[in-house]
């Protein structure tokens, strides 16, 4: 049996059947036959139980997580203060819809977030203001939405590789792989997308698309990932998001951060954006936020969010449960989980950069904190999806659960409550999966 004390004991991943294990195996097949196609699992793992970084299977094996379920337990896998405040608010109350209705937890956590928020400082003591989701793909519809509507303008700009879910809004402002759009179309109109993270994709902005077919006052916003997340864990050029920012002020459009995957903690800030001197006007969040229940926010300057009752809610948003989890993530974030991102983010990237001195194949680690790729080259230095693919398979067979993101790069993206040891042991394993490749 596996519990959160015993576990703290365990220091590796700890195989105990082929893989997958005969009870995998049968939920397996039951899975598939009955589950959309659409989904895309890339190894059979069944997952029977989670603590902190390490998840058993329901065959009793047990892996090291290095995907926290795509950016998302933040804390860990049942954090047992946030399996409290979960246990406590559904004994008290599930759901009561926070966009008719008040509960105070909906109250605290969009205080917190207000407080939190990085925009500039109130001139009339507004603070932020903060609308609830269920999902990264709700919050960047709604900001999509929002911006329109404070605006009265109707295009938008976002960048090539930049993912922002898929609903039809924030797949229409996705420019990640083609089957994520191939055949859904008409997309939502007036989305233009350009490169990410460079000046040169600036300067034809600027240059070439400003002053022909896309007139900077019919812009509404430009909405952009400050660290690209499913694109391949981009970092942008020096100075892009501070251009982008100027652009923005100049043409009076507005600047949207998707930190869905980037929020959080996850890079060793709060918000991503803390990187940079830079101040967005909304922020889009998700994922991490609730330590797994589903929940996302969009954050926005007071003076933005202004549209009438009615104009936006939904049903679930907020969710008190969801709020409660949140709540306590928020405040093990603050008390020391950012601050072990960014720690153990230095000594992934460390580890990393050695292993990939070994591997002519392995490019160097880019990133930030606990949001770290490295990409998988052919020869001539060209992304190789197929080797990156058997590298994961690889790990998995190791105990090692990791994903890809990008062309043909594994993203490191742990709960960030990772030990030392535990990105030892990530390394150690990585290192002998790459030993077997030419
Ligand atoms: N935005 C970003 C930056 C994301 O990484 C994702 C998901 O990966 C989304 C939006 C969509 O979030 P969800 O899958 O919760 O709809």
């Amino acid at each position: 049996m596996f519990t959160v004390t015993k576990s703290h004991n365990i220091k590796a991943p700890k195989l105990i059947t082929s893989l997958p294990g005969p009870k995998a195996k049968a939920i397996i097949d039951r899975d598939l036959a009955v589950t959309s196609p659409s989904y895309t699992r890339e190894y059979p793992l069944v997952v029977e139980r989670g603590d902190g970084c390490l998840i058993e299977d329901v065959d009793g094996n047990i892996f090291l997580d290095l995907t926290a379920g795509i950016a998302v337990a933040a804390t860990g896998h049942a954090h047992p203060q946030v399996v409290q405040a979960i246990q406590e608010q559904s004994a008290k109350l599930l759901h009561m819809c926070g966009g008719d209705f008040y509960y105070e937890p909906l109250a605290q956590l969009a205080e917190t977030l207000a407080a939190k928020a990085p925009f500039p400082q109130p001139s009339q003591g507004d603070k932020a203001r903060v609308f609830f989701t269920n999902s990264g793909a709700e919050s960047v519809e709604g900001a999509l939405k929002l911006a329109k509507y404070y605006t009265q303008r109707w295009r938008v700009i976002a960048f090539v590789a930049g993912f922002h879910g898929r609903t039809y809004g924030a797949m229409s402002l996705t420019g990640s792989k083609s089957v994520q759009c191939q055949g859904f179309g008409p997309l939502v109109p007036g989305v233009t997308h350009i490169s990410y993270g460079t000046h040169e994709s600036l300067d034809y902005l600027e240059q070439n698309l400003f002053t022909s077919m896309l007139p900077p006052s019919d812009v509404a916003a430009i909405v952009v990932e400050p660290i690209q997340g499913e694109g391949g864990y981009i970092m942008p050029e020096d100075g892009f998001l501070e251009r982008l920012r100027e652009i923005c002020d100049r043409h009076e459009i507005l600047l949207i951060l998707d930190e869905v995957q980037s929020g959080m903690g996850r890079t060793g800030k709060l918000f991503a954006i803390e990187h940079w001197n830079v101040m967005p006007d909304i922020i889009t969040l998700a994922k991490g936020i609730a330590s797994g229940l589903p929940l996302g926010a969009i954050l926005s300057r007071p003076e933005i969010m202004t549209w009438p009752p009615g104009s936006h809610s939904n049903t679930f948003g907020g969710n008190p449960v969801a709020c409660a989890a949140a709540n306590v993530t928020l405040k093990l974030l603050e008390n020391g989980l950012i601050e072990n991102a960014r720690k153990r983010g230095l000594e992934l990237q460390e580890g990393l950069t050695r292993l990939a001195s070994g591997y002519p194949y392995v490019s160097l680690p880019h990133g930030k904190g606990l949001m770290v790729a490295i990409d998988i080259q052919d020869r001539q230095g060209q992304p190789d999806p197929a080797m990156r693919d058997r590298i994961l398979q690889d790990a998995f067979y190791q105990g090692l659960i990791l994903l890809g993101c990008g062309k043909a790069s594994i993203r490191f993206s742990p709960p960030l409550v990772i030990t030392t040891e535990q990105i030892a042991v990530t390394l150690n394993i990585l290192n002998e999966v790459l030993k077997n490749y030419p």
